[in-house]
Protein backbone atom coordinates (compact mmCIF):
# COMPACT_ATOMS: atom_id res chain seq x y z
CA UNK A 1 0.00 0.00 0.00
CA UNK A 2 1.55 3.45 -0.89
CA UNK A 3 1.54 5.82 1.50
CA UNK A 4 -0.54 9.31 1.45
CA UNK A 5 1.76 12.40 1.40
CA UNK A 6 0.22 13.41 4.73
CA UNK A 7 1.77 16.95 5.19
CA UNK A 8 0.24 18.07 1.63
CA UNK A 9 -3.46 16.96 2.12
CA UNK A 10 -5.83 19.64 1.49
CA UNK A 11 -8.45 20.56 3.45
CA UNK A 12 -11.74 18.42 2.20
CA UNK A 13 -14.39 21.07 1.49
CA UNK A 14 -15.09 22.30 -2.10
CA UNK A 15 -12.69 25.07 -3.18
CA UNK A 16 -10.98 25.94 0.20
CA UNK A 17 -7.63 24.40 -1.03
CA UNK A 18 -5.96 25.06 2.55
CA UNK A 19 -3.42 22.69 3.83
CA UNK A 20 -5.19 19.94 6.37
CA UNK A 21 -4.66 21.21 9.77
CA UNK A 22 -7.22 17.88 11.67
CA UNK A 23 -9.87 15.18 11.26
CA UNK A 24 -9.42 16.31 6.97
CA UNK A 25 -10.27 20.07 7.38
CA UNK A 26 -7.92 23.31 7.40
CA UNK A 27 -7.83 24.95 11.27
CA UNK A 28 -10.83 27.51 10.06
CA UNK A 29 -13.20 24.80 8.90
CA UNK A 30 -11.82 22.67 11.87
CA UNK A 31 -12.67 25.68 14.35
CA UNK A 32 -16.48 25.81 11.92
CA UNK A 33 -17.03 22.30 13.06
CA UNK A 34 -15.66 22.64 16.74
CA UNK A 35 -18.40 25.64 16.94
CA UNK A 36 -21.08 22.78 15.85
CA UNK A 37 -21.35 24.07 12.06
CA UNK A 38 -20.70 21.54 9.32
CA UNK A 39 -18.00 23.71 7.34
CA UNK A 40 -19.16 23.71 3.65
CA UNK A 41 -18.19 27.09 1.52
CA UNK A 42 -14.37 28.35 1.19
CA UNK A 43 -12.94 30.51 3.97
CA UNK A 44 -13.28 34.10 2.73
CA UNK A 45 -9.82 35.97 2.63
CA UNK A 46 -9.42 39.08 4.70
CA UNK A 47 -8.52 42.73 3.20
CA UNK A 48 -10.01 44.58 0.73
CA UNK A 49 -10.29 47.32 3.35
CA UNK A 50 -12.89 45.14 5.11
CA UNK A 51 -12.82 45.79 9.05
CA UNK A 52 -15.07 44.05 12.04
CA UNK A 53 -18.33 46.14 13.35
CA UNK A 54 -20.72 46.14 16.03
CA UNK A 55 -20.74 43.86 19.19
CA UNK A 56 -24.37 43.69 19.52
CA UNK A 57 -25.95 42.37 22.83
CA UNK A 58 -29.13 40.37 21.99
CA UNK A 59 -31.93 38.58 23.81
CA UNK A 60 -30.69 34.92 24.48
CA UNK A 61 -33.99 33.40 22.84
CA UNK A 62 -33.32 35.54 19.77
CA UNK A 63 -29.46 34.46 19.75
CA UNK A 64 -30.45 30.78 20.00
CA UNK A 65 -33.39 31.14 17.29
CA UNK A 66 -30.77 32.57 15.07
CA UNK A 67 -28.14 30.07 15.66
CA UNK A 68 -30.53 27.30 15.21
CA UNK A 69 -31.40 28.62 11.67
CA UNK A 70 -27.69 29.80 10.66
CA UNK A 71 -26.81 26.10 11.06
CA UNK A 72 -29.73 24.97 9.29
CA UNK A 73 -28.75 26.86 6.30
CA UNK A 74 -24.55 26.68 6.76
CA UNK A 75 -23.79 29.96 7.55
CA UNK A 76 -21.91 32.24 10.21
CA UNK A 77 -23.51 34.97 12.40
CA UNK A 78 -20.81 36.93 10.55
CA UNK A 79 -22.32 35.82 7.25
CA UNK A 80 -25.77 36.17 7.57
CA UNK A 81 -24.80 40.24 8.59
CA UNK A 82 -23.47 40.73 5.85
CA UNK A 83 -26.32 39.56 3.92
CA UNK A 84 -28.54 41.33 5.53
CA UNK A 85 -26.62 44.44 5.65
CA UNK A 86 -25.54 44.37 1.67
CA UNK A 87 -29.14 43.95 1.39
CA UNK A 88 -30.13 47.18 2.97
CA UNK A 89 -27.98 48.93 1.22
CA UNK A 90 -28.65 48.23 -2.17
CA UNK A 91 -32.18 48.66 -1.67
CA UNK A 92 -31.90 52.40 0.04
CA UNK A 93 -29.77 53.10 -3.29
CA UNK A 94 -32.87 51.95 -6.01
ZN1 LIG B 1 -10.79 24.57 4.69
Amino acid sequence: MRRRAVRHRKCQVAGCGRDVHSRGYCASHYRQLLRGTVPSRPIRERGKGEKPVLAVRLPGSLISTMDRQLRKVGLSRAELLEQLVSRWVRRLAH
